[in-house]
C-alpha cells in the first residue's frame, strides 16, 4: 500500500508583491517591525521603509490547513509560534533560511477563504494591509508591536496578487452545486492484481489508487460526494465495481487506469479516455481527456475513444475509463513515479469532472 498521507496534497498560488526595489543587506535584522491581525480579518504590517515583500498562499493538505505567508528580508531573532483563535489555527514567525523572516498564518481546516480576491495594499512606505478572512468569523485580535507608527512620506501603492499561470490553472476548479452530485471513482486493479507493471517496477495499482484518492479529496472540497470502489489494496472484481456504482446510484463513474504497451515498448506513451455509450459519457470523456493532456506536455493525445470495457459497459450512469499514461513508456513512467505529477493528473481529472457536472447542471 502506498503511503498516501505522506504525500502532501496542495495547490498553491504564488503571490509576488513588489513595491520598491531596495533590498536590505542580508545580515540586517528583520524588516518586519510590527504586525496585527484584526477582528475584521485584516492583517496589518509595519516594516522598514522600502522593504521588498513576497506573499504566498498555499492550499491546505491532510497535515496542515491553508496557509498565507509573507517573507521579509532580514533575519528574525526569535522564531515563535502564537496560538490562534476563531478561524486562525496559529501564527508562526520563523526564519525559513538565513537572512529571512517569515510570517505564516495558518487557518483552521473549515475556514472559507477567497485567496483569488486578496490584495496586499501598501498604505505608505512602511505599512501594508491585506484582508484575509470574513469578519463573520469571531476572532480576537493578535499582534506584536505597533502597526500604526508612521515613518516617511505617505505614498500610495497598490499591488495586486500576481498568479503563476500554471498554478492558477490548478487552483481554480469550477464550482458546482453543493451536495448535489455523487461520483464513483474506481481505482483499477488492487490486491493480488497489480495491473500494469512498468519501468523500474512501477505498479498501476499504486499509481491509480493515489491519483483516485486525490481526486476524491478535491471533489469533496467542492461539495461533490465521492465514493471510491476501493481505498486500499484489496481484490475487487469487475462485477462488484459495477454493482457498487449502480447501487450507489452515482451520477457518474470514473475508472482510473494506467497503460502498458505490448512488448513493453519504451517509445509508446500517451493518454486516452474511453466511454461506452451516450453523449454524456462522451462529454465526460472529452472534458477529462482535455485536462489530462494539458498536464502531460509532450505525451501523445490518444484521444477519446469508444471502448467496451466491462466497467463502463455495465454501469448505468455516464461512465468513463481514463488511461493516465504508459507505465512502460519512458516519458510517462518517469512522470508517473512522481507524486507531483500524480497530483497534477488528479487535478486534471477533478477539473474535467467538475466541468462536466457544471455543464449538465
Ligand atoms: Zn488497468
Amino acid at each position: 500500500m502506498i503511503k498516501f498521507f505522506e504525500n502532501k496534497l496542495f495547490r498553491y498560488l504564488s503571490v509576488f508583491l513588489f513595491l520598491n526595489s531596495s533590498i536590505l543587506p542580508i545580515k540586517s535584522s528583520s524588516a518586519l517591525a510590527a504586525w496585527a491581525l484584526k477582528t475584521n480579518g485584516v492583517l496589518e504590517l509595519r516594516t522598514q521603509s522600502n522593504t521588498k515583500l513576497k506573499a504566498y498562499f498555499q492550499k491546505g493538505d491532510q497535515i496542515s490547513g491553508d496557509r498565507f505567508w509573507v517573507d521579509f528580508p532580514g533575519e528574525l531573532k526569535n522564531p515563535r509560534i502564537i496560538k490562534g483563535n476563531g478561524p486562525i489555527k496559529e501564527i508562526r514567525l520563523g526564519k525559513p533560511n538565513k537572512g529571512k523572516t517569515r510570517l505564516v498564518i495558518e487557518f483552521k481546516e473549515e475556514t472559507d477563504l477567497k485567496p483569488l480576491t486578496w490584495r496586499m495594499v501598501g498604505l505608505d512606505q512602511n505599512r501594508w494591509r491585506i484582508k484575509l478572512f470574513n469578519p463573520k468569523y469571531p476572532f480576537k485580535k493578535i499582534g506584536e508591536g505597533l502597526v500604526d507608527k508612521r515613518i516617511g512620506n505617505i505614498k500610495e501603492n497598490q499591488n495586486s496578487i500576481r498568479k503563476k499561470k500554471s498554478d492558477y490553472h490548478f487552483f481554480k476548479l469550477p464550482d458546482v452545486k453543493q451536495n448535489k452530485f455523487l461520483v464513483v471513482i474506481d481505482p483499477g486493479h488492487g490486491g493480488p492484481d497489480p495491473g500494469a507493471v512498468g519501468i523500474r517496477g512501477i505498479r498501476e495499482t499504486d499509481v491509480v489508487l493515489e491519483v483516485s484518492k486525490i481526486v476524491k479529496n478535491l471533489l469533496s472540497e467542492k461539495g461533490v460526494k465521492v465514493k471510491l470502489t476501493r481505498k486500499n489494496e484489496i481484490d475487487l472484481n469487475l462485477p462488484r465495481r459495477v454493482s457498487f456504482a449502480n447501487n450507489a446510484d452515482a451520477d457518474i463513474f470514473v475508472s482510473v487506469h494506467a497503460n502498458a504497451s505490448r512488448g513493453k515498448r519504451r517509445d509508446i506513451n500517451g493518454l486516452e479516455t474511453f466511454y461506452y455509450r451516450g453523449w454524456r459519457g462522451r462529454l465526460l470523456a472529452k472534458k477529462i481527456q482535455k485536462e489530462i493532456i494539458r498536464v502531460s506536455p509532450g505525451s501523445p493525445d490518444r484521444g477519446v475513444k469508444q471502448g467496451r470495457f466491462y466497467v463502463i459497459k455495465n454501469t448505468r450512469m455516464p461512465a468513463v475509463l481514463v488511461e493516465i499514461g504508459f507505465l512502460t513508456g519512458r516519458l510517462d513512467a518517469r512522470r508517473l513515479e512522481k507524486t507531483k505529477h500524480r497530483k497534477r493528473l488528479a487535478y486534471a481529472i477533478a477539473k474535467g469532472i467538475l466541468e462536466y457536472l457544471y455543464k449538465i447542471g
